[in-house]
């Protein structure tokens, strides 16, 4: 892995959980496709295209809806660090407390709205 960037950043210890755990998701899904037949290198564009398509066929074809989710939600994790608006909850703007960014740093919610969502209440 390159080092681009030498500034510490406070979100490291989460980006670095995010990464593990979406490396530990695709891993899972990359070892289904290795199963599988691998797609001919014959450098064509047009072929990348396609590929790049089927990917994304097999992807959801491979991961099941809860997998799926987190990996969105990962995504979503990702950009809020870049938006500088990480441990801040997509509802109702409150800190996130840092034990539960600690256990689930995918979580876009703070632990009052979790508990809303879950009673169908959010939203
Ligand atoms: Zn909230």
């Amino acid at each position: 892995m390159a080092r681009t960037k030498t500034k510490s950043n406070p979100y490291q210890p989460y980006i670095d959980a995010l990464r593990k755990k979406q490396h530990q998701l695709l891993d899972s899904f990359e070892r289904d496709k290795a199963a599988g037949n691998a797609l001919p290198d014959d450098g064509i564009q047009d072929l990348a295209d396609k590929a790049a398509s089927a990917y994304s066929k097999e992807l959801n074809f491979s991961l099941s809806d809860t997998e799926r989710n987190l990996l969105m939600q990962i995504e979503e994790a990702f950009n809020r660090i870049k938006d500088d608006a990480f441990g801040k909850c997509s509802n109702c703007g409150n800190i996130i407390g840092e034990k539960r960014l600690q256990a689930v740093p995918w979580t876009p919610y703070c632990i009052d709205c979790q508990e809303l969502q879950e009673k169908g209440l959010l939203g």
